[in-house]
C-alpha cells in the first residue's frame, strides 16, 4: 500500500472511556445496589444507559471504531478473571449462585471469603484485583460479558471494537493463589489459557466483532527472555486460529523495547503503540525493526493519562513518519482514557484562558479525530484547529503562571549544600536525644486522628459559606484539645495534632500552593467506586503563607511534649497530581519542595523540634524500566533533602511510608537522609525490620505494631510480640513505636483501644530491657 491510501484510510479510536457518568452515575448506583436500595435490574440499566451515551457522543465526535467491554461494575482485570474462569475457590459458591453478588465479592470480600488482592495498574493511580492462579487453576472460558457489550453496540448502529487483557499480562499480573507456592509462576500457566481465549475470539467472531484489541502493557516493562518468549507464542498460537477475528495488540504507558520486534513478527493484524513521553522511543524502534508492513498500526500521540492539550503540530510529524512504516495508521490516545476526567468544559472555577490548556477525555477524543482528519485529508483542512492550538500553547508557554521568574531564580540558585544537613546523622541523633529526652522505644502516631462525620460535614459547611471561618477554626482548636487530652492521657510520648482540617494530604496543600489548579469535576476511578479528584500542577510552584503552622502551634500551646509538625512530601505531591508536561519532573519536584522546605523552616521556629514529612509515593512512582529508575531516585531523594536539610542538627526529621516490601529502595531510604522513618509492618511480623537490619539502615525506624486497614484491635500482648520481633532486628536505642499508618480511616473507640494496648505493650518490653 502507498502512503497515500494508507492515509485515506486513517480512523480516530480510544481503547477506554472514564466509566462513571458526567454526574458519578455509576458510584450512586452501585453503592445504592450494595446498600440494597438499587436493584440488580436498575444497575444494569443504569450501566447500559452510560455505555450508550459514551458511544453516542464517541460515535458523534468521528471516531471510527468504539472500544466495548473497557466498561466494567468494579475493575477490567477482575472482568478478565470472570472471562476465563480463575474464580478463586472461596468465592466460587458466591459466584454461582449470584454472578453480580459474587462479582461484587470477589472485589470487596464478605464476612466469610477475604476479597483479591488489590494493587495499582503499572505506574498510574488505578488499582486492579490482582488474580489468584496456581497449578490446580482450571480456566474455562465465560464470553458472556464481553458479547454481550458487543452485541449492544451493534445493535446500536456502532462499528464495536472489543478490549481485552491480553494473556500474557493477565498472567503477570497474577500471584500465586493462597496455599500455593510463592515461587509459582502463574505464566506456566500460558498453554491453558490460550484455548480460553480462543474460545472468546471464536465467540466475538460469531457475535460480529471484525476487530479485537488485546492489551499487553506489561510487555512495555523489563521481561526475561522466556517471558518474551511467551509472548512470542502466545501471538503466535492465536496468530494462527482459523476463523478468528482480525488481533490488535495493544502496548501503554512506555517503550515496548525487546517486545517490539516479537510483536512486529508475531501473525496478528495490527499493533497499537504509545508514542508520548519517554514511550516516543516507539518510533525509533520500529523503523529499526523494519516498520510494521502489512499490518495496522494505532498510533498512541495523545496522552491518555494527562490532561494537558496536544500539541498537535508535533503529532502530526510523529504521525507522518509513522505512515511510511505501515499499511495503514490510525490515531489515539497512548492509552484507555480511564485515567483522565470526563470534561474540562464543565469547570467553572478555572479562568477560561487556562481552561484552553487543558484536556479531558472528551477534549481528547476530539483532538484524535482532528489529527486524523489531518493525516487523512492534508494539515490544511485543520487550518483553524491548529492556529487555535498554537495560540493556546503559546499562551501556556508564555504566562506568568508556568514561568514566575522569582521561583524560578531560586530553584536556579539551589546547591548542594542546601540538600545536606549541616551535621552528619551520628551527630545528629546525639544532639536530638539530648534535646527531646525521650523513653527508649518512644511512642508515637503517623499523624491522623478520626475523621469523623462532623469534620467532614464542619469542613464542607464553611466551604458552602453555610458557617464562618471563625466558628470553624474554634470546631478544629477543638477537635485538637480532644486529640492532645487524649494522646497524653493515654502515654504516648511524641504527639500529634491529628489533622483535622485536612480534607486529603495532597490536596489540602494543594490548594494552598500557587500554581496548583484544583477541578470541581474532575473525577478519576481510583478503584470501584472510589474516585479521586486529583489537583493540577499547572504553574510554578510558591508558598504565599505557612500553611500548617497555626494549628501546629496551637497543638504545641496545649502540652509539654513534642508536637510532631506534619507535611506531605515533594514526590508524593506528585505522584497524587497531574503533572506539567512542559519541564522535566525534576524540575517541578525541586520548587515543591522548596516550597514544602519554607514550611520546615517555620514550624522549627515556630518550636516545633520533631517534623514529619510523608512520602507513601516514594517506591510507587518507580519507572516501569529499571534502567530509568536510578535517575528517578536522584531527583525524588534530592526532593526530599532540599525539603527538609534546613532545619538544626537538633530537630529531628521523620519520614514515613506505608508499604511492607521495600528491599529495592533501602538505598534510596538513606538518602533522604531522615531521621526517623515508620513503615507498615504488622501484617508481615515485622519483616520490614529485619530488611532494614540485613541492609545496615543506620537510623531510627517504627515498623508498625498496628494494622489500621483493619478494625481489629490488637492486643496488649500482640503488641509486645512483634515488639520483641522488632528488637531482635533493631537495637532498642533505634526503635521506635507506632502504628502502620494514619488513624483518619477508623472509629474513635477502636482508636482509643488500640493506642492504650500500644502504650502498654511499650511500657511492658521497655521494662523487661
Ligand atoms: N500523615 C498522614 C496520615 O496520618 C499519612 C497518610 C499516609 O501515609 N497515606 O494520615
Ligand atoms: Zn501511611
Amino acid at each position: 500500500m502507498t502512503a497515500e491510501s494508507a492515509a485515506a484510510a486513517v480512523q480516530a479510536t480510544v481503547y477506554g472511556y472514564p466509566r462513571q457518568g458526567p454526574n458519578r452515575e455509576l458510584k450512586k448506583a452501585i453503592e445504592g445496589y450494595w446498600q440494597g436500595r438499587v436493584t440488580a435490574d436498575a444497575l444494569r440499566r443504569t450501566a447500559a444507559g452510560l455505555r450508550r451515551s459514551t458511544w453516542r457522543h464517541l460515535a458523534d465526535a468521528g471516531l471510527g471504531e468504539v472500544p466495548t467491554g473497557d466498561f466494567s461494575y468494579y475493575d477490567h482485570v477482575l472482568d478478565t478473571t470472570v472471562m476465563v474462569g480463575a474464580i478463586p475457590d472461596r468465592h466460587r459458591a458466591a459466584v454461582q449462585e449470584d454472578a453480580l453478588q459474587g462479582y461484587f465479592a470477589m472485589a470487596r470480600g464478605t464476612q466469610e471469603a477475604a476479597p483479591l488482592e488489590m494493587t495499582k495498574w503499572f505506574d498510574t493511580n488505578y488499582h486492579y484485583l490482582v488474580p489468584e492462579l496456581g497449578p490446580d487453576t482450571v480456566f474455562a472460558a465465560d464470553s458472556g460479558k464481553q458479547t454481550a457489550e458487543l452485541r449492544e453496540a451493534l445493535a446500536l448502529g456502532h462499528t464495536p471494537r472489543p478490549v481485552l487483557v491480553g494473556p500474557v499480562t493477565y498472567l503477570l499480573l497474577a500471584k500465586p493463589a493462597p496455599g500455593v507456592a510463592v515461587d509459582f509462576q502463574p505464566l506456566t500457566l500460558l498453554d491453558r489459557l490460550l484455548p480460553v481465549y480462543a474460545e472468546v475470539l471464536a465467540d466475538l467472531r460469531a457475535a460480529g466483532a471484525e476487530w479485537v484489541q488485546l492489551d499487553e502493557p506489561a510487555l512495555v516493562q523489563d521481561r526475561t527472555p522466556a517471558e518474551l518468549n511467551a509472548a512470542a507464542r502466545a501471538y503466535r498460537d492465536l496468530g494462527r486460529l482459523a476463523d478468528r477475528p482480525k488481533l490488535l495488540v495493544a502496548s501503554y504507558f512506555d517503550r515496548l523495547g525487546e517486545a517490539l520486534p516479537v510483536l512486529a513478527k508475531a501473525p496478528v493484524d495490527g499493533l497499537a503503540l504509545d508514542f508520548t513521553g519517554p514511550a516516543a522511543a516507539n518510533l525509533d524502534d520500529l523503523a529499526a525493526a523494519g516498520g510494521l508492513p502489512g499490518k495496522r498500526l494505532v498510533a498512541g500521540v495523545v496522552d491518555g493519562r494527562n490532561v494537558w492539550v496536544n500539541d498537535l503540530k508535533n503529532s502530526l510529524t510523529t504521525l507522518a513518519t509513522l505512515l511510511g512504516l505501515a499499511d495503514r495508521v490510525d490515531v489515539a490516545a497512548s492509552c484507555s482514557l480511564l485515567h483522565v476526567p470526563l470534561d474540562a468544559a464543565v469547570e467553572r472555577d478555572i479562568e477560561p484562558q487556562i481552561l484552553r490548556w487543558l484536556a479531558f477525555a472528551r477534549q481528547k477524543t476530539a483532538e484524535i479525530v482532528t489529527l486524523s482528519r489531518a493525516l487523512a485529508q492534508g494539515a490544511d483542512t485543520i487550518a483553524a484547529e491548529l492556529a487555535a492550538n498554537r495560540a493556546d500553547l503559546a499562551s501556556r508557554a508564555g504566562s506568568p503562571i508556568t514561568h514566575d521568574p522569582a521561583v524560578r531564580a531560586r530553584a536556579s540558585a539551589v546547591t548542594a549544600a542546601d540538600t545536606r544537613r549541616s551535621q552528619p546523622y551520628p551527630r545528629r541523633s546525639a544532639a536530638q536525644r539530648a534535646h527531646l529526652r525521650l523513653p527508649l522505644l518512644p511512642t508515637t502516631t503517623i499523624g491522623s486522628f478520626p475523621q469523623t462525620g462532623e469534620l467532614r460535614t464542619a469542613r464542607a459547611d464553611v466551604r458552602a459559606g453555610r458557617t464562618d471561618e471563625e466558628t470553624y477554626e474554634r470546631r478544629i482548636e477543638a477537635e485538637i484539645r480532644e486529640v492532645i487530652a487524649f494522646q497524653e492521657k493515654t502515654g504516648l510520648d511524641v504527639l500529634v495534632h491529628g489533622e483535622p482540617e485536612r480534607n486529603d494530604m495532597v490536596q489540602y496543600f494543594a490548594e494552598q500552593l500557587t500554581g496548583y489548579l484544583a477541578t470541581r469535576h474532575g473525577w478519576v476511578q481510583s478503584y470501584g467506586t472510589r474516585y479521586v479528584r486529583p489537583p493540577i500542577l499547572a504553574g510554578d510552584i510558591s508558598r504565599p503563607e505557612p500553611m500548617t503552622v497555626r494549628w501546629t502551634r496551637y497543638a504545641q500551646s496545649l502540652t509539654d511534649r513534642p508536637v510532631k509538625g506534619m507535611l506531605t512530601g515533594p514526590v508524593t505531591m506528585l505522584a497524587w497530581s497531574f503533572v506539567r508536561d512542559d519541564q522535566p519532573l525534576a524540575e517541578t519536584a525541586r520548587q515543591v519542595a522548596l516550597a514544602l522546605r519554607d514550611e520546615v523552616n517555620d514550624l522549627e521556629a515556630a518550636g516545633t523540634s520533631v517534623i514529619q514529612v510523608d512520602e507513601p509515593a516514594l517506591r510507587e512512582t518507580l519507572p516501569l524500566r529499571a534502567a530509568d529508575r536510578p535517575a528517578y531516585l536522584a531527583w525524588a531523594t534530592e526532593a526530599f533533602r532540599l525539603t527538609t536539610a534546613g532545619v538544626r542538627p537538633d530537630t529531628q526529621i521523620h519520614t514515613h511510608m506505608c508499604y511492607a516490601e521495600f528491599g529495592d529502595i533501602v538505598q534510596a531510604i538513606d538518602d533522604l537522609d531522615a531521621d526517623v522513618i515508620s513503615l507498615e509492618a504488622a501484617r508481615s511480623h515485622m519483616r520490614v525490620a529485619r530488611e532494614l537490619a540485613r541492609h545496615g539502615y543506620p537510623r531510627e525506624a517504627g515498623p508498625g505494631v498496628y494494622d489500621i486497614h483493619s478494625p481489629r484491635i490488637p492486643a496488649t500482648a500482640e503488641a509486645a510480640a512483634l515488639l520483641r520481633a522488632g528488637l531482635e532486628a533493631l537495637p532498642a536505642e533505634r526503635l521506635w513505636v507506632n502504628p502502620d499508618c494514619g488513624l483518619k480511616t477508623r472509629t474513635w473507640p477502636e482508636v482509643r483501644a488500640s493506642l492504650e494496648n500500644l502504650v502498654a505493650a511499650a511500657r511492658e518490653v521497655r521494662g523487661a530491657l
